[in-house]
This record gives C-alpha cells, structure tokens and sequence, in this order.
C-alpha cells in the first residue's frame, strides 16, 4: 500500500465553506438531473446580470494584444485609472507605485497577508466574515481573531469588543465595507471609531471594499483610508461585483497612509507580486475600461431597478416566516437572516443545509461557513429572478414549518 497523501498541516485551520461539501452535494444532485435553486454565491452573471457591454466590447477587442505579460504591479494606464478612483473617493496620496492589480480582490487579499504576517501574529477579522479573509490569516500563519458585528445594530461592529480584543500580538483589522454577508453599510462615524482604535495601536487597516457602488435607498459610501492619511490601509476593490464580471478576475488594491514606516511591508508586496509575474492582462485593461465608463449598476440599484426590487421581495417573504428574523441590507447582494434558536434548535447548521437542499432543493450557505460563532443563522443572495427567489423562498418557508414540527 503506498504512502497516504496528506495535505499540508498549513491548511489545517483554513475553511471556504461557500464553496464546501454542501455545494459538492448540490453538483451530484443536479447531475442527477435535479434542479436546484442557487441561493449560495454572488455570482451575478451567471443569474443574467450582464457585465455593461462597453467592457465586453473593449475586452473582446483588447484580446489579441494582450497575450502578453505585464509589469508585476500592472500595466500604467489601469493602474492610473485606479489612481483616480481613489482621489475620487478622497484618499490622498495615492500614485500608481501604490496601486496593484490581481487576478481578483481574492489574489490580492491573500498576497497582502502573506506579505505580512509571522506565526503567532493575530488580525481582526469580522464575525461574520467574508470567508476568505479568516482562511488567508490563517494560511499566512497568522490567528484570526474575531471581532463580533452586532445585529441588534444594523450589523456594525462592536467597537467595545474590538478593543477587548487587543493584544500586543495584534498587526491588523479587516473592515468589510459594505458588508458580506450582511450587507451593512457603515457610516463615517464608526469609521472613524475603528481608525482612532488603529491609529492608537498600530494596526493596518485592511478594507475591503468590493461592494461600494452596490448601494441601495440613495446611500453613499466612505472608504475607510480617506479618513486616515496617517495610518497604513490597504483598500481591496474589483470589477466582480459592481461591474458584475466575476470570470474577468480583475482586481486592485491601493496602498494608503503613512507608508514611511511600511518600506519592508511594500518590500514583501512588490516580491509576492513579481513572483505570480502578473494579473491576466485582458482583465486589467477591462479595469482601465470600466472605471473610464458608465456604471450601470446605479440602475439596478435605484428605487425600482432589479437588484432593489429582489431585495425588497427577500426581505419581506423572509420576514414572514415565523421565527425568522432579518436586517434589510443597505448595500450588498445578500442577507443574513437568523432563526429563532426556540423554534429552530439547530445543532449542526451544515447539516441543516444538507437537509434544505435534499428536501426542497435550495442551496444556501450556513452561519457558521461565515465564522459566525452559533448554528443560527444563513445566507441568502437575493440574485436569482423573481419567480425563482419567491419559489425558493417559499420552499425554505416550508422546510421550516415541518423542521418546527418535528
Ligand atoms: N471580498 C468580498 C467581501 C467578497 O464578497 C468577494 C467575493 O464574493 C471577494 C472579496 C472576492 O472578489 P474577487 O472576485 O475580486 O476575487
């Protein structure tokens, strides 16, 4: 018998449960010929959210010259469109040196960390979290510590638990603003709260702001490192969300504040960036494209427009369901709804989910696949048209009525 196989011990604490077993059981069923109803991943194209065509257009006639390998950090001109976008959003002293591009925020996300952390050195990450974040701290040989956001609160961090958590081993807090899964949307104030909180105690400032013109009711968003020209943030952006082009792999990320002090930091990027020699170069010229253009997202997301009126329909058939209780997201393309633990006593929300999908044929991802600490809460995308998301919510309105009687 030869020698089993293991994995490296480095992924012994990595998780990705958006795209984890209950995703694989999904896949078996519908090659049984099942349809489900994807209620999992925010892939907009895929649910007939096209990309604005002045992209697909630009992306197709780019195509032919762009077999080639760029620059590590990206080509200029994309990157120069970055430049703007950050003066746009008021962070200052940002030049082209500052900007990367990634196959993806994802590649940059896990490049920043790596970039930084020793073993033992612990980041904040948010509870929920964007999954990601909590498995690149950990793979980076870092601890993921988690600070809770507060659903009595329209889901904003508490400031009170971030400080408790404060150690001398402490390098970094993750902000996801907006919001996955929650779709919160901070306001300045909170903002502020956490950069005074970096500020005193040396913290990067990690924002990730991939949702940022997925904004509802007419909200407007801060970023982070405009508020703080003297603390070191490193803001992570993309064409997946907003500019609905997920397959494109097309991301950035800005270097902000006072990087004086970060020259070995900068050192560590620049050496991560060289050694995966570039981002695909169709997807960086689809960024210069794209933050040059028209952002048809506004549409979808004004009062009336598809993303608006998915949402509300999801907020409001949720809400009916006893038991189940519901913040209205500001931003975002998703909700995190929790069930009532007196109603719903859920031991193993994974298992839960199994048992939705087998039963009704929805797939959502569970609480606990977001670090969420109890087995009481899932999350839904509201992307799927309106027929199939009022089906699909009706059938977890079902589940849930016979998981009460059980
Ligand atoms: N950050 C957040 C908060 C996300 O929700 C996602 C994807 O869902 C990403 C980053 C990854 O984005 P990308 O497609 O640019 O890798």
């Amino acid at each position: 018998m030869p020698k089993p196989i293991a994995k490296s011990s480095k992924l012994a604490n990595v998780c990705y449960d958006i795209r984890g077993p209950v995703l694989d059981k999904a896949r078996a069923m519908e090659e049984e010929g099942q349809k489900i109803i994807k209620l999992n991943i925010g892939n907009l194209a895929v649910f007939g959210f096209d990309p604005p065509d002045e992209i697909v257009q630009d992306m197709i006639r780019n195509l032919s010259q762009t077999a080639g390998y760029t620059d590590s950090k990206g080509l200029f001109a994309p990157r120069k469109a970055v430049v703007h976008y950050a003066q746009e959003k008021a962070i200052s002293g940002v030049t082209v040196d500052d900007v990367y591009l990634g196959n993806g925020a994802s590649e940059l996300i896990v490049m920043s960390l790596n970039a930084l952390l020793d073993n033992g050195d612990e980041v904040l990450v948010p509870a929920p979290d964007y999954p990601l974040w909590t498995a690149a701290v950990s793979l980076s040989g870092g601890n993921p510590v988690h600070y809770l956001c507060d659903e009595a609160s329209d889901w904003y961090p508490d400031i009170d638990d971030i400080r408790r958590k404060i150690t001398p081993n402490t390098r970094a807090i993750v902000v996801i603003n907006p919001n996955n899964p929650t779709g919160a949307l901070y306001p300045e104030s909170l903002l502020r709260e956490i950069v005074e909180l970096a500020r005193q105690h040396q913290l990067i400032i990690f924002a990730d702001e991939i949702y940022d013109k997925t904004l509802y009711d007419g909200n407007t968003h801060t970023s982070i490192a405009s508020l703080a020209d003297d603390v070191l943030c490193v803001t992570l952006n993309g064409l997946s969300k907003n500019y609905r082009a997920c397959g494109y792999r097309a991301g950035w990320m800005v270097v902000s504040g006072d990087k004086r002090c970060a020259k070995d930091y900068i050192e560590g990027l620049n050496m991560l960036a060289s050694m995966r020699l570039c981002a695909n170069t169709p997807g960086q010229l689809a960024i210069q494209t794209a933050l040059g253009g028209y952002q048809s997202i506004k549409d979808l997301v004004a009062p009336g427009g598809r993303l608006t009126r998915q949402r509300d329909m999801a907020y409001e058939l949720l809400s009916q369901i006893p038991g189940v209780s519901v913040v209205k997201p500001k931003a975002a393309l998703y909700m995190f709804p929790r069930l009532d633990p007196k109603l719903y006593p859920i031991q193993d929300d994974q298992q839960f989910a199994y048992e939705l999908l087998a039963e009704e044929k929805v797939l959502i991802v569970q609480g606990t696949g977001f670090n969420w600490p109890q087995p009481d809460h899932f999350r839904v995308v509201f992307l799927p048209n309106s027929d199939d998301l009022s089906d699909a919510i009706g059938r977890i309105a079902r589940f849930l009525d016979h998981y009460r009687k059980r």
